[in-house]
């Protein structure tokens, strides 16, 4: 097998991984440079996909205030967020958006070059800066990665998964082992920084707005390491994604800025129904909408509701939302005159790996960072908006840490480590699976008994389901495919899914079980998952 080692690793290319390795390459001493590693192509991410854009507490908006950032993210996280977390989070964004603008981050600017804003759902003030009218996250990417490709400190090995987190039994992360698809080979990467960038787990969902990539690898190996997991039973399902037909299931998001400029959302009848359900209406909190579409679709028996955009004046609709406009109207729909079809999907992961601000987890050497970490910033309902912004403050805040330490390189490597890398170097051989079919009932299984709605029996059902799933796909450890590796990783992250959600009996902010009332006010804690360091197993 072939060794290589880095003063850093990162793992993944979306905003925080990208921000990450600009900001460590700038800012830390890096005797043996920063590796970044990625699943498909550098950029290929949620944080592409991100349409509505980003918080900006900043100074350029003098009617805004931490204040009320802080207290509107407090309402829509539902009593679990961590106060001191918001509170940074939201202080810090005045520094990182105007870094990202320093970096030719070029948000979108009215005709006298001044910053605009927009209103999502739950924020009280216009705070939320765009690009592209909706194409922020493309805007993001694209100007990091730009960076990043000529910084002389990173190297980038795109088509490369990390599987496997090398772990000391004293709790040190000393590196990974990770498995290049363009050779088939896997190799060791020592590092004293291990950097999980990864993103969310929303694949997991037959209905999702996530892309392919998104299956939950950093907190199913940081789990199989010993890591503590939180909060995983909260994933938000975004209330409007494109709906054409049941076999569409990567569906395209109409982002939540629409209703911010004024979309209503109809029944099929044409009712407008929001009034019922929130005295805030399309501006309620992303989970009151979701169950208030969910309600209706199953009170009238119909795959999707719809959202009436054409009641905003084109101009502005065309040119806010240029995107959106492109892909309805490649299928159709013509968004000044035709209503929206529009469905509930999986979007967003609340829960992850427990973090503090500057990434630190519970094993030393290990960081997260983005939508894999659990800072206590969203609760039990992410705020739209906020989760680009803490990608890029934890991000910053991790390089800061790590510019004050010392990045030696691992020397002292244990048997357990020798025994792990011993299991990849191994060949292995056996049944093909046909992973695509097997992701498929895994995904029908989370859709239909833990998404929206959920009870005891259908949470005991799919974790039964499950079990068995487990029990058929031999391959614990090492893999033969990128997609094996997914398969693998999904299972462990559903599973934990399950357990969060059979351990709380309540219904709070994303998570509704319909057999508990409504929010509990003094049941306020994390939900903790964590494993003692797996036995070794190798199963062919
Ligand atoms: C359609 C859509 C619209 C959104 N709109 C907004 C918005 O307007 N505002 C907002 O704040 N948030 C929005 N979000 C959420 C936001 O985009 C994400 O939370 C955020 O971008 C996550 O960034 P990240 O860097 O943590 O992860 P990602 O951007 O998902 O990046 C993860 C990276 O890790 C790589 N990776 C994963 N596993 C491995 C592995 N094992 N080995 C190697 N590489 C790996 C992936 O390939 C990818 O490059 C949206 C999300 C979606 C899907």
């Amino acid at each position: 097998m072939k060794y290589s080692e880095y003063s850093a690793v990162i793992v993944g290319s979306g905003a925080a991984g990208l921000y990450a390795a600009l900001k460590i390459s700038k800012q830390v001493n890096l005797p043996d440079g920063i590796l970044l590693i990625t699943k498909s192509e550098l950029g290929e991410s949620n944080s592409k996909y991100a349409q509505g854009g980003i918080v900006g507490v900043i100074h350029q908006n003098p009617e805004d205030s931490v204040r009320m950032h802080v207290n509107d993210t407090l309402n829509a996280g539902a009593g679990l967020s961590d106060k001191e977390t918001v509170e940074f989070i939201s202080k810090t964004s005045d520094i990182v958006i105007n870094d990202l603008i320093s970096m030719g981050v070029d948000f979108d600017r009215d005709e006298n070059g001044k910053l605009t804003f927009t209103l999502e759902a739950a924020h009280s003030i216009r705070r939320i800066l765009h690009l592209g009218g909706d194409a922020t996250g493309r805007g993001i990417v694209e100007a990091l990665s730009k960076r990043v490709l000529s910084d002389n400190n990173i190297t980038v090995m795109p088509h490369t998964m990390a599987v496997e987190l090398l772990v000391s039994s004293e709790n040190e992360c000393k590196g990974a082992i990770v498995y290049n698809e363009l050779t088939g080979e896997h190799e060791v990467v020592y590092t004293p920084a291990l950097i999980l960038a990864t993103g969310g787990v929303c694949q997991i969902y037959k209905y999702t707005t996530n892309p392919e990539g998104a299956t939950g690898d950093g907190v199913a190996l940081a789990y199989e390491a010993g890591a503590i997991i939180q909060d995983m039973e909260f994933i938000q399902f975004h209330p409007t994604a494109l709906a054409l037909s049941q076999n569409n299931k990567n569906r395209f998001l109409i982002s939540e800025s629409v209703r911010g400029e004024g979309a209503k959302l109809i029944n099929e009848r044409g009712e407008e129904f929001m009034s019922k359900y929130s005295d805030k209406r399309e501006l309620a909190p992303r989970d009151v909408v979701t169950r208030a579409i969910y309600k209706e679709m199953l009170t009238n028996n119909s795959a999707n509701v719809f959202l009436n955009a054409s009641i905003i004046n084109p101009t502005k609709l065309l040119s806010r939302f240029p995107t959106i406009k492109g892909r309805c109207a490649e299928n159709g729909i013509d968004i000044t005159r035709t209503p929206i079809p529009v469905a509930p999907a999986a979007h967003y992961t609340m829960g992850g790996i427990r973090a503090e601000v500057d990434g630190k987890t519970s094993i030393a050497g290990l960081y997260a960072i983005g939508e894999v970490a659990s800072t206590g910033l969203h609760g039990a309902n992410r705020l739209a908006s906020n989760s680009l912004l803490e990608c890029v403050v934890c991000a910053y805040e991790l390089a800061e840490y790590l510019s004050f330490s010392e990045l030696q390189i691992p020397k002292k490597i244990d048997d357990g480590i020798k025994k792990m890398i011993d299991v990849y170097s191994r060949s292995i051989s056996g049944v093909q699976y046909n992973v695509d079919n097997l992701k498929s009932k895994l995904k029908d299984i989370m859709w239909n008994n833990v998404g929206i709605v959920r009870t005891e029996k259908g949470l005991l059902s799919a974790q039964s389901a499950i079990d068995k799933l487990k029990k058929d796909f031999k391959r614990r450890r090492k893999c033969l495919s990128i997609k094996e590796y997914e398969y693998r990783n999904m299972l462990t992250v559903s599973s934990l899914i399950i357990e969060g959600a059979l351990e709380r009996r309540e219904s709070r902010g994303a998570h509704c079980r319909a057999d508990y009332g409504l929010i509990i006010e003094n049941a306020l804690h994390s939900n903790i998952l964590k494993t003692e360091k797996k036995e070794l197993s190798y199963v062919e």
